[in-house]
């Protein structure tokens, strides 16, 4: 990892020294469920609508969820099964959209990048261009770090 960021800001160099374990994942969504609730079980969260980061908006909407569903639960106290119907009714077009708009501004986030990275280079190669955080101008612009 400290290889892929050699010529980064020393303060995140040093801060990055000290991480033990490191994990690399993709990022994947979903497309959004017809139904987040059956019988006396509802999804909420990542479990019901799993979106891009693109518009870090996953964990708001989980809380949310978790506020509708809480609200749900008390109006409905001797129904569960209606609390969480009527839960999902709440929420479910308002995390389709945010998950759709997600992944729009993902991919358009992506071609942006490509298109960019064609221009920088004169090439289709996927090779990136030097990050501008390599530029002592630029690296000034972040706070030092200190772990100790
Ligand atoms: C790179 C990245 C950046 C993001 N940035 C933002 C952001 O800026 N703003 C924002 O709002 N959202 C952001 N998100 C999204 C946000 O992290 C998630 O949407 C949010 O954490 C979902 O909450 P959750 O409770 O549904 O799921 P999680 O946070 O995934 O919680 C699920 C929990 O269940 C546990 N678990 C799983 N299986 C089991 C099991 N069998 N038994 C017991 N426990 C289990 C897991 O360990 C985990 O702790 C980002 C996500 C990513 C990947």
């Amino acid at each position: 990892m400290l290889a892929a960021f050699a010529g980064w800001n020393d303060a995140l160099l040093e801060m990055l020294s000290k991480v033990e374990h490191v994990f690399k994942w993709g990022i994947y969504d979903r497309d959004p469920l017809a139904h987040w609730t059956s019988g006396r079980i509802t999804l909420l969260g990542d479990a019901a609508h799993p979106m891009m980061p693109t518009l870090a908006q996953g964990a708001s909407i989980t809380l949310e969820d978790a506020y509708a569903l809480a609200r749900n639960v008390a109006r409905h106290a001797d129904d569960p099964r209606r609390a969480l119907r009527a839960y999902e009714a709440e929420r479910i077009d308002r995390a389709r959209r945010v998950q759709l708009q997600a992944r729009d501004q993902f991919n358009t986030t992506k071609k942006c990048r490509l298109r960019r990275r064609s221009a920088a280079t004169g090439s289709s190669s996927t090779t990136p261009p030097p990050s501008r955080w390599r530029s002592p101008a630029k690296r000034r612009l972040v706070p030092r770090f200190r772990s100790s």
